[in-house]
């Protein structure tokens, strides 16, 4: 007797993503760049590495964080830990990432 067995539908990361939710706390950003001139490797890393694309590259070179939608992941506040280029704390209760799967 055959089995034909099938795995299961993958679903790509920017799906899942999309089943999250989030709440802005308008005007109470919880991470913040700090002012710089030029960004250490680590700040500039984030552009690419920030898994919900929070940080992006100024023309001039400076990088911005626009902390919506970020998952609190926690990775920019441990690549950054030795420049200290960046303020992080979690948002305020109830704002934030919602996880819809826990
Ligand atoms: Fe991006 Fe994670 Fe930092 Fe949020 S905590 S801004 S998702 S790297």
């Amino acid at each position: 007797m055959n089995m034909v067995t099938t795995a299961p539908p993958r679903a790509k990361v920017e799906e899942k993503l999309f089943q999250n939710r989030y709440l802005v706390d308008a005007g109470r950003p919880h991470i913040r760049v700090k002012p710089h001139e030029t960004p250490s490797a680590s700040l500039v890393a984030m552009t690419t590495l920030c898994p919900a694309g929070c940080y992006s590259q100024t023309e001039s070179g400076q990088v911005e964080v626009a902390a919506d939608g970020c998952l609190e992941c926690g990775t920019c506040r441990i690549l950054t830990r030795e420049t200290g280029e960046i303020e992080w704390n979690y948002p305020r209760g109830g704002f934030g990432v919602l996880y819809k799967f826990g």
